[in-house]
C-alpha cells in the first residue's frame, strides 16, 4: 500500500532518541553540506521555510489531532489513542498516521528539522515555538539540531528567548574536538568554536547534547580524535554526550577519500581502542553518555559521569580482553541482532544461534568481516 502523505511537510532525519517525536520542519536540508562523511543532503539545496508556512503546518497538525481523536471516539475508545485506533487509521486514513503515531506515543515531544533550525531568525523561531505550545499545551520537550557556527551567530539573550518560548534542548553534531580531524572532514568548525557554542547554549539555560562520531580519525588520527575530543567535552561539560560510529556510505565524499588512500577506516577493535582512550580522558564532567545508535558496537556504554566512568571502562576492558574469536563472535552477534550486551554471550540459546551463523559463514568460504560489512550496509 502506498501511504498518503500528511498535510504538512517533514524532512528525512532526526536523532535516534526522537523516534517518537513529532517532526516539525523549519528548514530544508543543510546550509553547510560539505562534511565528507555525510551524504544525507548532498545534491539538495538548503532553504529556510517562512514562519507562515511552518505555522500553517502547526494548524494542520492540530486539525489532524482532532480527526484522530474523533476516530477514537467513533470506535468507542473515548479519545484514547491505542493500537486499535492506529490500526484503523493505517487502514482507512493513512494521511493521519503521522499524528496518530505521535499521539499514540504520548504526543509530548517535538523535534525541529532539518540539520540547522537556528538558521531562521530567533524571533521567527520563538514565534513558531509559542504557537506550538499554544496549540499543544501538553508538549513537554522541544529539541533541535544546530551547527556550532550557527549557534555562535546567536547571542545568549536570543538563545534564552528561544528557551522561554519552549525550546528545551539543542543537539550539536560535534563529531570531533580535533582540529586536524574537523579540517580533514571539512566540518567547517574548530574545537574552540565547539567549546564556545556549547558554553553559550548552556549559559542560555538550554540542555545540550553533543554527538561524537567514533572512528572519525581513521587509522592516522585516531589518537588525536580521542584525546582532543575528550578535551573539548571536558571544557563544555554538556548535559549529554551521544556516540555514533562512523559508517562510510558508498555515495559519500569520504568513500572517494578511502579509494584514493587518503583515509584508512578503523576496524571495530580500533574503534573500541579509540573509545576507551576518549572515555579514559573525560574528567570533571557531569554528562550522561549514551550509545543509542544501531551502529555502535557497545550499546551498553551508557552512564552518568563521574560516578559511572569506571563502569564504562570495565565494559571496554572486558571486550578488549576477549580472545580474537570471542570478539569476532560478539561482533557477529551484535551486528546480526542477537546480542545487545557482552553478557548476552553467556545466554546459551543466543550463543548457539550466533555460532550457527559463524559456521555457515566459514563453510561458505566467507570472512566474518565481509558478512558484517554486508549487514552494516543495511543500516547506513
Ligand atoms: S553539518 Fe551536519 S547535516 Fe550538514 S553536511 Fe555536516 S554532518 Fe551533514
Amino acid at each position: 500500500m502506498v501511504l498518503s502523505k500528511p498535510a504538512f511537510e517533514q524532512g528525512p532525519i532526526r536523532p535516534p532518541n526522537e523516534a517518537n517525536s513529532l517532526l516539525l520542519r523549519l528548514t530544508r536540508n543543510c546550509p553547510w553540506n560539505r562534511c565528507l562523511f555525510c551524504p544525507v543532503y548532498k545534491g539538495k539545496k538548503f532553504s529556510r521555510r517562512s514562519a507562515e508556512e511552518v505555522k500553517k503546518d502547526i494548524y494542520a497538525i492540530a486539525e489532524d489531532k482532532e480527526k484522530v481523536k474523533e476516530i477514537s471516539e467513533q470506535l468507542g475508545y473515548n479519545g484514547e489513542i491505542n493500537r486499535a485506533v492506529v490500526a484503523r487509521i493505517h487502514a482507512d486514513n493513512p494521511e493521519l498516521l503521522t499524528v496518530a503515531f505521535w499521539q499514540y506515543h504520548g504526543g509530548k515531544t517535538v523535534f525541529l528539522q532539518d540539520g540547522d533550525s537556528l538558521q531562521l531568525p530567533a524571533d521567527q523561531v520563538s514565534g513558531i515555538l509559542r504557537l506550538l505550545k499554544e496549540k499543544f499545551p501538553e508538549i513537554e520537550r522541544i529539541t533541535t539540531y544546530a551547527r556550532s557556527r550557527t549557534i555562535l551567530r546567536r547571542s545568549v539573550e536570543e538563545l534564552s528567548e528561544l528557551k522561554n518560548a519552549g525550546l528545551n534542548r539543542v543537539h550539536v553534531g560535534m563529531e570531533s574536538g580535533s582540529d586536524a580531524v574537523l579540517d580533514f572532514m571539512k566540518k567547517g568548525v574548530t574545537g574552540s568554536q565547539h567549546i564556545e557554542a556549547g558554553l553559550r547554549v548552556k549559559e542560555a539555560g538550554l540542555s545540550l547534547s553533543e554527538y561524537v562520531l567514533l572512528g572519525l580519525g581513521g587509522e592516522d588520527l585516531w589518537r588525536e580524535h580521542a584525546l582532543e575530543t575528550a578535551q573539548v567535552l571536558n571544557s563544555i561539560d554538556p548535559h549529554y554526550i551521544r556516540f555514533r560510529t562512523l559508517a562510510i556510505r558508498s555515495n559519500s565524499p569520504l568513500a572517494e577519500e578511502v579509494q584514493k588512500g587518503n583515509f584508512k577506516p578503523l576496524h571495530d577493535d580500533g574503534v573500541i581502542r579509540e573509545e576507551a582512550l576518549l572515555i579514559d580522558h573525560l574528567d570533571h564532567i557531569t554528562s550522561y553518555i549514551y550509545s543509542d545508535h544501531i551502529l555502535n558496537l557497545l550499546e551498553e556504554i551508557s552512564g552518568k559521569f563521574p560516578g559511572e566512568k569506571q563502569k564504562l571502562k570495565n565494559i571496554l576492558d572486558k571486550y578488549t580482553s576477549f580472545p580474537a574469536r570471542k570478539k569476532e563472535l560478539f561482533r557477529l552477534g551484535r551486528r546480526s541482532g542477537y546480542f545487545r550486551t557482552l553478557d548476552d554471550m553467556e545466554n546459551p540459546a543466543l550463543k548457539e544461534a550466533v555460532e550457527n551463523i559463524y559456521q555457515q559463514i566459514k563453510s561458505g568460504g566467507y570472512s566474518v568481516d565481509e558478512y558484517i560489512n554486508q549487514l552494516l550496509s543495511r543500516f547506513i
